[in-house]
């Protein structure tokens, strides 16, 4: 099981995006709770590695090296780290990812360096083949769990699943009914703390452009899209990702999926317009091919944003969030708070 070096160790491979990391107290404080709680619950096996990805910027990569020496020295495990080159990987994506930048970023054009931001959906063409599984995780994450638990995920995919992945617990696809609309820009006075939600006066705009599945959910009244669970298709969250890097490589549908004219022909059946990468990337390809994502329990990705709750989502916002269940991971997503215990 991705195997990269030689010895005859097992590795697992967990990756996060660790980029302008010495420009904000803020992630260094997130990145210090997940490595932290990861290394307290952490437990594998003899003859197991884990193997710490970290895509990163050279003065991030300089604070990294810095601030994992003493995170990492309670490590009942073996472990490597790895740092990529968010430049390198960039320029290795972006001719894969450039066709549906459009429809997922903010902005309309398409810029190269958000081609990162679709990493995940392009990983197992730029890793080396000999790297079959990797997860890709938050840093604004608790682990509350071993997370070599969370490996045991992928023997669960079912035959023609390529993600493993958890539903979005807030409106975001929804966003919504003319009504809702209306209120939602009504009350959008605050300053927005939503992710890739930008501040007060840009998010007017933002919020009447980047309506995702809005358009197709006025056309299509009965459609499960954007409805919450356990019936409706809520879409998915980014933060925590089970890529089974052999599967999609495998997988005819999935590449079928990313070339340009067919991320166009399904961007344009679901007048899907969105600014969070990845995660808009797969909600859509979901929408049509539910087969190809494994659906992670709740509790591996357990979101605490509430933005859109006080955001003209306050009636329907309880269905998106509940989470039943232990919860392994949280996610302090559009960053909320972590509870202690
Ligand atoms: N990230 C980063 N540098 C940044 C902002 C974000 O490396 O300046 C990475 C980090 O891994 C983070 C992820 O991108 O966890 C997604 O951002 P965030 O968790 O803040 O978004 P949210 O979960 O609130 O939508
Ligand atoms: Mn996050």
């Amino acid at each position: 099981k991705g195997e990269i070096g030689g010895s005859g160790d097992q590795h697992y491979h967990a990756l996060m995006m660790f980029t302008k990391v010495d420009k904000s107290r803020s992630l260094q404080d997130k990145f210090r709770v997940a490595m932290l709680s990861m290394v307290k619950h952490g437990e594998f096996m003899e003859g197991e590695v884990l193997v710490l990805h970290f895509v990163s910027d050279p003065a991030s990569k300089e604070l990294g090296e810095k601030m994992l020496q003493e995170f990492l020295l309670d490590a009942t495990f073996k472990y490597e780290v790895l740092f990529h080159d968010v430049v390198d990987l960039t320029h290795k994506l972006f001719p894969i990812v450039e066709a549906m930048q459009k429809y997922f970023s903010a902005g309309s054009g398409a810029y190269y360096s958000d081609a990162i931001f679709f990493l995940s959906v392009a990983m197992h063409q730029i890793m080396p083949e000999s790297l079959t599984r990797i997860v890709q995780l938050d840093l604004d994450l608790k682990y509350r769990t071993n997370i070599r638990d969370l490996f045991k995920e992928f023997d669960r995919f079912p035959p023609g699943a390529v993600i493993g992945i958890t539903r979005e617990m807030q409106p975001v696809y929804r966003v919504g009914t003319l009504a809702g609309q209306g209120a939602a820009l009504a009350r959008a006075s605050g300053t927005p703390t939503c992710p890739g939600t930008p501040g007060p006066a840009l998010f007017l705009f933002w919020a009447a452009v980047l309506h995702t599945f809005w358009q197709y959910r006025k056309e299509n009244p009965r459609t499960r899209v954007g409805d919450p669970p356990p019936e409706g298709l809520p879409g998915f969250n980014s933060g925590v990702m089970l890529l089974d890097l052999g599967a999609m490589r495998e997988s005819a549908l999935y590449n079928q999926l990313l070339k340009p004219s067919n991320v166009a022909k399904l961007a344009d059946q679901y007048r899907f317009r969105g600014h969070l990468g990845d995660q808009d990337f797969f909600t859509m390809i979901g929408m049509e091919h539910p087969e190809l994502f494994y659906p992670l329990a709740c509790g591996w990705n357990r979101q605490l944003c509430t933005w859109w709750r006080d955001h003209g989502y306050g009636d329907v916002f309880q269905m998106y969030y509940r989470c039943e269940g232990l919860v392994y991971i949280y996610h302090g997503n559009c960053n909320s708070p972590i509870p202690d215990y």
